[in-house]
C-alpha cells in the first residue's frame, strides 16, 4: 500500500477533487497536490447551464467541498495556474509560474473543452459564447439579460439546457441542429421528439437538419447567422454547444498513449504505469466498446477507482453509467448506455407526460431514459446493476408492474 510520497493531481475539477478526497479517506499519508488553472475552488459544472445560470443558486452551492476541507485534509491546492509540462524522467510537473512539483504518482484529470466552430466560419468581432466554466457563465448571464434574441448552435444537452434557461430571461431562442434530430448522438428518436416538443411548447424555435454556414457581424452590433438551407437570422447573442474535446495535449507531449482521450486500462492506469487518468479526459474499453464518458458519475467513480489503485488496491472500473438533464419542469434520468441499441419500447409513467423509453439490443436491456419517472429510472438502474435482463415483451407489456421485475 502506497501511503507515503507525493501524489499530484492535474485538474481541480470534479474528478481531481474526488480523487484527492478519496486518497485521504483511504488513509493516504503522503503529500497531495491538486493543481488547477481556474481561480475557483473545485466546483460542480451541471448547474452552470441550469440553476446557476438562471440565478437560482449561488456560487457557494456549486463547491464540491468547502475551503476548510482542503485545509483539514492537508490537500495542497494550487489554483489559477496552468500545468505546462510533465517530466517523466525526473517525475515532476512544471507550472506556468515557473514552479515545479515532484510526484511519485500522477493523476491526469484535465477534463475537456468546448469544441470550436471551424476557423473562418465566424468573422472577427462576433461575440460567441460557450458554456464550460464559471468564467463562461459570468459572461453569458449579462449577455442574456441584455438580449432579445439568441441563437444556440447544437442540439445536445448543453444547447438544450441553455435554451431552457434562456427562456427564463425572456429571450427569443432559435436552436439549430445540423443532424436530422436533436440528441441524435445519444438518444432514440422518441426521446428527441419529446424534447423537441417540450422546447417548442416553451417557445423555442427548434430547427433540425440545419447547419450553420457562417456568422458575420453587421454594423448594428447584432450577429448575422447564415445557414446551410440559405436562411439567415440576426440575433443579439450566439451560444455554441457542439460537443467537447478531451484535454490530452499534456499527456501527448509526455509520450502517453491517447485515443479519443487519454487511454487507460480498467484500473485507470495510462501507458505510463505511474500515471493515471480519470474523468472527461480519459478513454477506456468497456464491454467491447471504446468509451469516453462525459458525466459526473464517471468523473467521480473513475477518479475514486484511480485513487484506490494508486493506494495499491486492485479496483477495476466497470461502470454502470447514469446521467441526468433538467429542462423546464422535466427531469430526464438515464441509466445505462444506449449505444448499439436496435429496438426500443415506451412505457407511460404515473403522471401526465411522465414515462420511460427502454433500449434493447436484441434481447439485452441496455439503457432506460426516464422522464419525470423516478421509479422507472430506479428500476432500470437496479436491473442493469444486478444484470437482470427482463424480456423485451415483458417491458413492452403495459400491464407489467416494474417493481415485480426486481423480485426475480
Ligand atoms: C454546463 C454543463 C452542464 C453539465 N451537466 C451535466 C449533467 O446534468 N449531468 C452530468 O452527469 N454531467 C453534466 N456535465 C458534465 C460534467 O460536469 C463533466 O463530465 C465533469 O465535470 C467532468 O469532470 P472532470 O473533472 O473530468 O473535468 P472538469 O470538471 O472539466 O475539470 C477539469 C479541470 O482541469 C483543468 N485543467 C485542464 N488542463 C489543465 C492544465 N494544463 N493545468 C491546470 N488545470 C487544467 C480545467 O480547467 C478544469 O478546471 C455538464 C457539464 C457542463 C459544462
Amino acid at each position: 500500500m502506497a501511503s507515503t510520497g507525493s501524489i499530484v493531481v492535474i485538474g481541480a475539477g470534479q474528478a481531481g477533487a474526488s480523487a484527492a478526497a478519496k486518497l485521504r479517506s483511504l488513509g493516504y499519508g503522503g503529500a497531495i497536490h491538486l493543481v488547477g488553472n481556474e481561480p475557483h475552488l473545485p466546483y460542480q459544472r451541471p448547474p452552470l447551464s441550469k440553476k446557476y445560470l438562471t440565478g437560482e443558486i449561488d456560487l457557494e452551492r456549486l463547491l464540491i467541498k468547502p475551503e476548510a476541507f482542503y485545509e483539514s485534509s492537508n490537500i495542497n491546492l494550487h489554483l489559477d495556474v496552468d500545468v505546462v509540462g510533465i517530466d517523466t524522467n525526473d517525475n515532476s510537473i512544471s507550472l506556468a509560474d515557473g514552479k515545479t512539483i515532484h510526484w511519485d504518482q500522477l493523476l491526469l484529470a484535465t477534463g475537456s473543452r468546448p469544441r470550436a466552430l471551424p476557423t473562418g466560419m465566424i468573422s472577427h468581432g462576433c461575440p460567441i459564447h460557450v458554456l464550460r466554466n464559471l468564467h463562461d457563465v459570468h459572461s453569458l448571464t449579462p449577455a442574456l439579460e441584455n438580449a432579445n434574441t439568441a441563437l444556440i448552435v447544437g442540439g445536445g444537452y448543453i444547447g438544450l439546457e441553455t435554451a431552457a434557461s434562456a427562456r427564463k430571461f425572456d429571450v427569443n431562442v432559435t436552436l439549430v441542429e445540423a443532424t436530422e434530430r436533436i440528441l441524435q448522438r445519444v438518444a432514440a428518436e422518441a426521446t428527441s421528439k419529446r424534447f423537441a416538443e417540450l422546447h417548442r411548447n416553451n417557445g423555442v424555435d427548434i430547427c433540425e437538419g440545419t447547419g450553420l454556414a457562417s456568422i458575420t457581424s453587421p454594423p448594428d452590433g447584432k450577429c448575422r447567422a447564415s445557414f446551410s438551407n440559405g436562411d439567415s437570422l440576426d440575433v443579439d447573442l450566439v451560444l455554441v454547444g457542439i460537443g467537447v474535446v478531451p484535454n490530452t495535449e499534456l499527456a501527448e507531449a509526455a509520450g502517453i498513449a491517447t485515443q479519443n482521450g487519454i487511454s487507460v486500462d480498467n484500473q485507470c492506469r495510462t501507458s505510463n504505469p505511474k500515471i493515471y487518468a480519470a474523468g472527461d479526459c480519459a478513454s477506456f474499453n468497456w464491454r467491447g466498446t471504446h468509451l469516453r464518458l462525459e458525466s459526473v458519475q464517471n468523473a467521480i467513480d473513475q477518479a475514486e477507482a484511480a485513487a484506490a489503485n494508486m493506494m495499491g488496491e486492485i479496483t477495476e472500473y466497470d461502470p454502470m453509467p447514469w446521467f441526468w438533464s433538467d429542462q423546464y419542469d422535466v427531469k430526464l434520468q438515464i441509466a445505462g448506455l444506449s449505444q448499439g441499441f436496435n429496438r426500443t419500447t415506451e412505457r407511460s409513467g404515473p403522471r401526465q407526460g411522465s414515462g420511460s423509453i427502454w433500449y434493447y439490443r436484441d434481447d439485452s436491456l441496455l439503457a432506460v431514459d426516464a422522464f419525470n419517472d423516478a421509479a422507472a429510472y430506479m428500476t432500470g438502474k437496479r436491473l442493469l446493476e444486478a444484470g437482470i435482463n427482463p424480456p423485451f415483451k415483458t417491458i413492452a407489456n403495459p400491464d407489467t408492474a416494474l417493481k415485480s421485475l426486481l423480485k426475480q
